[in-house]
């Protein structure tokens, strides 16, 4: 049995069309504001109401924790605050799985091609020696072409950035700064 860390619906629903005997693990305290985890939270749930898989939900959200040390790392660098957003949430997905008895556990980050995916490859490899669990790696990006596909299949809402306000800023302040918005 492997446990599936699910960023998003979007992201995780192609995923669950090759895997098999799975069940999916939310937690991600890195969406910000409030509204959007909980909009991103509602559309994983409205997926599991529509495939019927078990959906393990961690709703801890310590945004004051989250933001300060983001903010901290962001200071010198981008890679570095997304490296300890990985982290936190492989970390979480792994000792759930240690703990509940799971062969192994992935992610959804896997899928993405604008996550930093050889670091996420690395950080999932790091936690698994840690937890004595397995990692399962496959470059999920093969896939990303179905992603559109199946979120109009399934009336999923596709969020326009990663998460936390930095890359909402990425997004979408600096089209404004070269007038494209
Ligand atoms: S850009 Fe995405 S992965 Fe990086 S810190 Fe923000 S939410 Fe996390």
């Amino acid at each position: 049995m492997i446990l599936i860390h699910a960023c998003c619906a979007p992201c995780v629903s192609p995923i669950l069309d090759v895997l098999s005997d799975y069940h999916v693990f939310w937690y991600n305290p890195n969406i910000q504001p409030y509204r959007e985890y909980r909009r991103r939270l509602d559309t994983l749930k409205k997926l599991r109401d529509e495939r019927g898989f078990k959906l393990i939900i961690d709703n801890e959200y310590n945004l004051q924790e989250w933001l300060e040390k983001a903010t901290m790392l962001n200071r010198k660098s981008d890679v570095l605050r997304c490296r300890y957003c990985y982290a936190d949430r492989l970390d979480r997905t792994a000792r759930y799985a240690r703990d509940h008895g799971y062969d192994s556990f992935t992610t959804s980050l896997l899928y993405s091609p604008y996550q930093k995916h050889e670091i996420v490859r690395e950080i999932g490899n790091n936690i698994a020696k840690k937890y004595g669990i397995t990692f399962y790696y496959m470059d999920f990006r093969d896939l990303y072409p179905r992603g559109d596909e199946i979120a109009k299949r399934y009336g999923l809402y596709r969020q326009g950035y990663c998460g936390c306000i930095f890359s909402e800023f990425d997004r979408y302040g600096v089209m404004r700064d070269e007038g494209k918005d």
